[in-house]
Formats: C-alpha cells, sequence, structure tokens
C-alpha cells in the first residue's frame, strides 16, 4: 500500500484505533473502510458483529489464498461497556479511540427513556474520562437532533421568515438547541448528547482532551438497523429507512407518521463515511472541532421519501407499486406518548468544508437505488418463507 498523505501533504502513520460500537450500521462501514483502503488496525468493540462478520472470518481458500488482504489488522472484543473493566485496557492500547455506541432509534426515545439516558450520557462518561486521563484522542459521535427544532418552527405558519435560511439551517458555533418539554419523552436523547458533547467539550478546554465531535445528520445505506421479523424483533420499529424497505419488502403501504410533514436531508453512507476518515487521518484539521455531516441538497419530507422509495423499489424489483402506497397514522398510535418531532434539518457546511474540504456527492435517487437493491438482494426470499410459513398456533 503506497504511504498515505494528509491533507497538509504529510505522510500518515500507521495507527491503532479502538472503535465502540464497532458492530453498528456505521461502525461496520468505517470498518471496512480501514480494511480496505488505510493500514490502521481496529480493535472492534460491541456486544454483536453479524454486520462486521464478513470482515472477520477468513474467505474461502480460493480467495486471496484463504486470507483477508486485512489480515491481523482487525479484532473483534465482545464486550458491554456498561460494565467491562477491560475497556480502559483497550483505550490505553490505542492512539485513537471513536465512540459510536448508543440506542438511537426514536421509538426507543420515548418508550425506554431511562435506557436512552444511560446510554447516551452515563455509558459514554467512562470513555471520556479513560481517554481524558491517558491523553488519547476522543472521534465521539453525536446527533444532528441536538439542534432540536429550527426557530422558524416558532413562527406563524405563513410568516415569509419561515423561508429564511437564518431562520433553519443549523450551524455548529452559532444555532441554539431547542427541545420540547420534559413530558414529550423524545427530547431525552438529544438533551444526553448534548450533555455529554457539553463534557466533551469541558474536558478539552479544562483537561487538554484531544476531541472531535461528530454529528450525523440523517446517514443511510445498507445494513442500517434491522427488518422486524428477519434479522430483528417482529415488533421492533426501527428508522424510517428499514420501517420503509419493511413494508415495501412485505407489499404494506408505508406508514406516514402525522402525515409526513417533517423535512430531512438524507446522506450516502459512503459519502460521510468519507469525512470520518478525513477526521481521523488529520488531527490537526479535526481536534477541537464540532462538524455537521449530511448532504443539504437531499432534502425531502418522509411523504416524499415514501413516494420516492416506493418508486426506486418498483424498479430495482421489477414488482408494480401498491394502489395505496401510503397510509397516515398519528403519532401516538405509532411511537406512543411523549413522542415529537423535528421539523426540518439543513446542515450548514461551512466548517467541514474549511477544514477538511469534503463535501456529500450521491443524490437521493441513487443512494436510494444502491440501498433497495441491497435491501431487495438480502431480505426478498426471507420474507417470502416468512409470510408463507403457517402462524403457529
Ligand atoms: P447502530 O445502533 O447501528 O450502532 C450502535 C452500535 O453500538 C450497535 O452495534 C450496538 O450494539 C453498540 N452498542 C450500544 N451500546 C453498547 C454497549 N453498552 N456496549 C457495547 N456496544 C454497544 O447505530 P448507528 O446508526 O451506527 O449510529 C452510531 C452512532 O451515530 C450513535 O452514537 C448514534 O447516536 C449516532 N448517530 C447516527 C445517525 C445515523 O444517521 N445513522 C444519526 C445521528 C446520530
Ligand atoms: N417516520 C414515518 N414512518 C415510519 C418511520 C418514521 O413517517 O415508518 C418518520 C418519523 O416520524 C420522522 C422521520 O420519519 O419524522 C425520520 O425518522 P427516523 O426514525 O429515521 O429518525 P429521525 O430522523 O427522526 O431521527
Amino acid at each position: 500500500m503506497a504511504t498515505r498523505l494528509d491533507l497538509d501533504g504529510n505522510p500518515i502513520k500507521p495507527m491503532t484505533i479502538c472503535m465502540i460500537g464497532a458492530g453498528g450500521f456505521i461502525g461496520s462501514h468505517l470498518c471496512e473502510k480501514l480494511m480496505a483502503e488505510t493500514p490502521h488496525t481496529v480493535l472492534a468493540v460491541d456486544v454483536y458483529n453479524d454486520k462486521i462478520k464478513h470482515l472477520l472470518e477468513p474467505p474461502p481458500p480460493e480467495q486471496h489464498g484463504g486470507r483477508h488482504p486485512w489480515d491481523g489488522r482487525i479484532q473483534f472484543h465482545r464486550l458491554n461497556i456498561k460494565n467491562d473493566s477491560r475497556l480502559e485496557g483497550l483505550i490505553k492500547m490505542s492512539d485513537l479511540t471513536i465512540n459510536l455506541a448508543a440506542i438511537c432509534t426514536p421509538a426507543d426515545y420515548n418508550t425506554r427513556p431511562l435506557d436512552t439516558i444511560y446510554s447516551n450520557f452515563i455509558d459514554a462518561l467512562p470513555v471520556v474520562k479513560y481517554c481524558s486521563e491517558n491523553g488519547k484522542r476522543l472521534i465521539h459521535f453525536s446527533t444532528c437532533e441536538v439542534y432540536g427544532k429550527t426557530i422558524g418552527s416558532f413562527l406563524p405558519k405563513d410568516n415569509p421568515l419561515r423561508q429564511d435560511p437564518n431562520f433553519y439551517v443549523l450551524k455548529e458555533d452559532a444555532s441554539p438547541c431547542i427541545f420540547g418539554p420534559i413530558e414529550k419523552q423524545r427530547w431525552s436523547y438529544a438533551c444526553a448528547k448534548q450533555l455529554i458533547e457539553r463534557l466533551i467539550y469541558a474536558e478539552g478546554a479544562e483537561n487538554g482532551l484531544e476531541f472531535t465531535i461528530v454529528r450525523p445528520f440523517n446517514w443511510i445505506g445498507p445494513r442500517m438497523d434491522f427488518i422486524p421479523g428477519i434479522d430483528g424483533p417482529s415488533e421492533g420499529v426501527p428508522r424510517v429507512l428499514a420501517c420503509f424497505s419493511n413494508n415495501l419488502l412485505r407489499g404494506e403501504p408505508l406508514k406516514l407518521v402525522d402525515g409526513g410533514q417533517s423535512q430531512r436531508t438524507f446522506v450516502y453512507i459512503k459519502d460521510a463515511i468519507e469525512a470520518v476518515l478525513l477526521m481521523i487521518e488529520n488531527p490537526n484539521r479535526a481536534n477541537g472541532q464540532i462538524f455537521n455531516v449530511g448532504n443539504p441538497n437531499n432534502e425531502v419530507t418522509v411523504r416524499q421519501l415514501a413516494e420516492m422509495m416506493t418508486e426506486v423499489y418498483a424498479k430495482v424489483s421489477g414488482e408494480p407499486p401498491l394502489v395505496q402506497p401510503t397510509i397516515d397514522i398519528s403519532s401516538k398510535e405509532f411511537y406512543g406518548e411523549g413522542y415529537d418531532d423535528s421539523d426540518k434539518r439543513i446542515p450548514d457546511m461551512t466548517i467541514i468544508n474549511k477544514q477538511l474540504g469534503w463535501n456529500p456527492k450521491t443524490p437521493l435517487w441513487d443512494l436510494l437505488e444502491s440501498t433497495l437493491t441491497y435491501q431487495h438482494r438480502t431480505y426478498a426470499e426471507a420474507i417470502k418463507r416468512a409470510i408463507a410459513k403457517p402462524v403457529a398456533s
């Protein structure tokens, strides 16, 4: 492998990365990228490893003589960071820690608020402390949800200022964090993430912790979450990409929560991973920064997303779209008491552009086409078998 250069033209030394939550959606793509394109070593920490098995297990003997080109550069450590004393040792052995571990599905925020707060705040505390005490760099995954609602959402519906970007674009160093009342437990996640961000920032200011905070804006792609009843609980409610994929695979209408009026910007996981790799390999440009990572050009309402996914799925599966592709459902019925929503999420890209020169590339249609091709190839047969199976009496 040729020596890699950072953005300032300096050679990048191979490093050891302790990646906590490496078995999840983002972790699996980041591990793939690090194995395929860099010389770095990953200590992959998680309670599950299904999504990175293809990197851990040897390939068949006819492929590369039964060895991956990255053999010996990835190790899986099955541990729960809540209660495992091995964590500090792994952080000490590494040059950099990346913390992805979290409960991060909205269906949990109002129904399991304690688990959500513990997972996103309390369980992250030892990670921050070990990094700070041992002088190790930390890249911590927060969320765009720390911004909460836009300022514009509080203006009257017909107020022209709602169209003014000053009232909705979300900027790391200027926008306020606006959450709903405590009884709207949806905000338990955003609030826990905000407090861990503030703690990390304070560790940087008072104790010199070298940190980078990432705020992902709806990263989507293959291996996101699970398909209920196939590789996850039948009653489970994943994030919107997996909910809509599940509906499409089963030939059911897509459920639009409260009419699907909320707006989101979706970025392709592979574009977003490029940004994370730039942060990993350019500490001088990334340390002390909070980065929005999203695609402001891919904005849709949830209803538009449902319509586009229906069209794309018909194309990639060869199956005709449903006559009634969507149905409306109240948030109370879908998520239960205490749900609330972010109205609109447009990331300001100034800081990541200036520091890392990163820009997202993939348009929404293209990323949905590759993702739904994967969903169809991975799940369509299993769904057919599950539907055909008689229900046990
Ligand atoms: P994910 O649920 O797929 O991955 C999280 C991983 O952490 C899982 O594999 C889980 O098993 C692991 N984990 C959780 N608790 C753990 C514990 N106590 N010990 C060990 N492992 C544990 O989620 P993701 O989409 O990959 O998200 C990763 C991070 O990015 C999270 O912090 C999330 O809040 C943040 N984020 C993601 C998005 C997105 O668009 N995907 C958006 C906003 C924020
Ligand atoms: N949503 C929906 N139908 C579903 C799942 C989600 O209408 O089957 C909506 C949800 O209410 C929210 C948006 O889709 O407005 C995005 O939800 P997601 O779970 O992906 O996470 P969020 O972006 O809110 O963090």
